[in-house]
């Protein structure tokens, strides 16, 4: 919608990943699950691949839409990950609202509908930009303060030129083997980006044992994604054509 407007890959990424972050039936903004101590904290990170800057958010608890935070981090350009109060001084700063922590707890019980993990976005516009977003409230009953690697570029999110990714999954696991940067160094001319994804996931259950799961673009607008976790619905479209979903 947003690109067939003449938007942005930044502007479809933030568009998508917040109307996924407002809906509660996903570990994102309202919905997350709460920390150790029943308290909700939010990661999100975003990179724009023409420019190659990035921005990212760790462990906020009044933000509604996180990665509309990364994307004011990215455009102030002075830092990439801002983390807790420090965060949130800086997104009243840049008029973003902070909101009522109970807000997001409150969507949170009692739901009948399983839960899905973590939101994610990669796009590719008309002129060829790449970026990518990813959104989440982190692993059920986390230590307070814990960071995964939705906040971690390179490891959650990364763009560049020709290609974007974004991960769920285990973040101790995906941190360990910086997996949305390794699936872009595994693109190969020829290759089918599906191979590439797939290889990804490989690597990330070899080396680590973790679950996870990835979605790319590549240069040519080709979607590749991988998974050996049961929690990564996954939706396309290309060219204004029909939304393609894998559930
Ligand atoms: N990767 C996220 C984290 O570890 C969780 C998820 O994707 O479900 O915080």
């Amino acid at each position: 919608m947003v690109m067939t407007h003449g938007g942005s890959a930044v502007d479809a990424v933030v568009a998508a990943v917040v109307t996924l972050e407002d809906n509660p039936l996903f570990n994102a903004g309202v919905g997350s699950p709460t920390n150790s101590d029943g308290q909700i904290e939010l990661d999100a990170s975003i990179m724009d691949g023409v420019r190659g800057d990035a921005g990212a958010v760790a462990s906020v608890k009044r933000i509604k839409n996180p990665i509309r935070l990364a994307r004011r981090v990215m455009q102030d350009q002075r830092h990439i990950l801002l983390a807790a109060e420090g965060a949130e001084r800086f997104a009243r700063a840049h008029g973003i609202t902070l909101c009522d922590p109970q807000e997001l707890i409150n969507a949170a019980p009692g739901r009948s509908e399983p839960r899905h993990g973590t939101v994610g976005c990669v796009a590719r516009d008309h002129a060829g930009r790449f970026a990518a977003a990813t959104s989440t409230g982190g692993i059920a009953n986390k230590y307070p303060g814990r960071v995964g690697d939705s906040a971690l570029i390179g490891c959650g999110t990364f763009a560049n030129r020709s290609s974007g990714v974004s991960c769920t999954g285990i973040g101790e696991a995906i941190i360990r083997v910086v997996l949305a940067k390794t699936v872009v160094d595994l693109i190969r001319p020829g290759v089918p980006i599906q191979v590439t994804a797939k290889q990804a996931i490989g690597i990330l259950a070899e080396q680590t044992g973790g679950e996870g799961g990835v979605i790319v673009i590549n240069e040519c607008g080709d979607v590749g994604y991988a998974r050996n976790t049961t929690h990564m619905p996954v939706c396309w479209v290309r060219d204004g054509g029909d939304l393609v979903t894998d559930i």
